[in-house]
């Protein structure tokens, strides 16, 4: 290898307007409505991490953490001689914008290839492809595949590289086979942090900075039919060894002063005594940090709790998604209780970790009752957050196909799939009957309190705002109630 390629990894500039998060939601993107978080580029990090162990130069800029808007980006860019490689990361929500931005870069470097990530553009590389300025869509993990790519493209044998796709001389598209899911997370070396403005990343819900986000295990073997995390983290749960995880905590509480962490991992504690093991070790090291992480009720214990609680474990992200057993039972959630999931918010509770309760509206099945039991179900967790959104067919999903055979998609734009806008109906609910219910749920919800217990903290003015937020919801509630009675059978 020539050690002389560089590769320049760019997370673009959010669209005007609009602050978002490209990973979330599996790399599909979600929407903000304030500036609540913004997380460092954690593949970028990783996949720069290895080309400097292996003498590669790379550069990551993170538009967003840089304040870079897009002729910033583009100044930056341009100032850089010679990149052979550009990898710019998309998301379906950004994708219009993202496009323009790589329309762009590729003017002012014309000899570059120019690459894509993005979960979106995985499950559909050909429409990337469309766009004469990319040349590659890389599908996989781009830790893993990096430099396999820059040997290949020295070497001019696209064709060896597993889990892209990309354009031939000739001009004609070719999609690679896919790529397994690589299991040895321990060989990766960590995150090239000392690359990003750590201190800029933020998240309201961790407010200790400096803040940082891991992933100590991917992937998820559960097949919701709605979620997209399979997509871009596989359906086979691959762990890092908890010696791993503890180094780079130590590592980055050492160098960096890191005071809180978000476990971006999709079932944290996947592996429950493993969980534990990390806790345990969290204690031991007097790592002294303040984490989130987000996992199913089924894998939760009293024990467990008490543990994460005393290992700094602030608060708990849970997928309810319905109050129904039957919906559950559908979307993938088979092994999943109501009562269940009451007994791990209440134990939560106990221990002093809050919580945060997601739930959806519209799955396959769902009426004007279920999701009544949903909105009951949400007020009795007594969660500190609860946030509805609406379903969403993710491409690649098992519910995009179902929503394909259907007939059920009223959008076809991605970048409307945002879990805010109705893209989708069912057989039993209209695009109208899920805005109405998303509106029915968050004036209740409002008027309950949910969303504004952490600021009612004053007894006096909180006992005063409470009175007037019940008579508020009662009347919110039997308008729903309403709704809901009108379904016809
Ligand atoms: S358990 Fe969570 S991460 Fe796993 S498939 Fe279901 S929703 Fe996705």
């Amino acid at each position: 290898m020539s050690g002389k390629m560089k590769t320049i990894f760019i997370e673009p500039p959010f669209p005007p307007g609009l602050w978002v998060a490209r990973d979330q939601a599996g790399k599909f993107g979600t929407l903000s409505s304030s500036q609540d978080a913004l997380f460092p580029p954690l593949d970028f990090a990783y996949a720069g991490a290895i080309l400097e162990k292996n003498g590669f130069e790379f550069e990551i800029i993170d538009a967003p953490a840089l304040n870079l808007d897009w002729k910033g980006l583009l100044h930056k860019v341009s100032k850089i001689r010679d990149p052979s490689f550009i990898i710019v990361n998309t998301s379906a929500i950004t994708l219009p914008y993202d496009l323009i931005i790589i329309n762009a870069i590729k003017k002012r470097k014309q000899d570059s290839v120019i690459g894509v990530t993005g979960s979106l553009l995985s499950v559909w590389p050909e429409m990337a492809m469309k766009n004469p300025s990319i040349d590659i869509v890389i599908q996989s993990e781009v830790e893993f595949v990096i430099l396999e790519l820059l040997k290949a493209l020295e070497n001019d044998r696209l064709k060896d590289v597993n889990g892209i796709t990309y354009r031939d001389d000739d001009g004609s598209i070719v999609r690679n086979p896919k790529r397994q899911w690589d299991l040895n997370l321990d060989e990766l070396p960590f995150p090239a942090y000392h690359r990003l403005p750590v201190k800029r990343y933020h998240y309201d819900r961790l407010p200790r900075r400096p803040f940082i986000t891991m992933l100590t295990s991917r992937g998820c073997p559960y097949n919701c039919i709605y979620c997209p995390y399979p997509i871009a983290y596989g359906n086979l749960w691959r762990a890092r060894s908890c010696e791993n995880v503890i180094e780079e905590l130590q590592y980055v509480v050492d160098k960096f002063g890191v005071k809180s962490v978000l476990f971006k991992d999709q079932v944290f504690t996947f592996d429950m005594k493993r969980a534990e093991e990390i806790c345990d070790r969290i204690l031991e090291h007097k790592l002294n940090i303040q984490w989130i992480c987000e996992t199913r009720v089924d894998k939760l214990s009293e024990k467990l709790l008490l543990k994460m609680k005393k290992a700094g474990c602030t608060e708990l992200h849970l997928g309810v998604e319905s109050g129904d057993p039957e919906i559950l039972s559908a979307i993938g959630k088979r092994g999943v209780k109501i009562d269940t999931i009451k007994r791990v918010f209440k134990a939560a509770k106990n221990v002093g970790i809050k919580t945060v309760a997601f739930f959806i509206i519209g799955l396959p099945n769902e009426t004007r009752h279920s999701i009544w039991k949903s909105y009951k179900l949400a007020i009795g967790l007594n969660a500190d957050h609860v946030q509805f959104t609406i379903i969403t067919p993710y491409p690649g999903t098992k519910l995009y196909e179902i929503a394909e055979r259907n007939n059920w998609i009223l959008c076809r734009d991605p970048s409307e799939y945002n879990l805010r806008n109705v893209v989708m109906r069912t057989d039993k609910l209209s695009g109208e009957d899920l805005i109405q219910a998303k509106k029915h749920i968050d004036n209740c919800l409002k008027a309950q309190g949910v969303y504004a217990q952490e600021i009612l903290k004053p007894p006096l003015l909180a006992s005063l705002v409470k009175k007037v937020l019940s008579t508020i919801a009662r009347k919110a509630e039997r308008q729903f109630r309403i709704w809901v009675e009108e379904e016809e059978p």
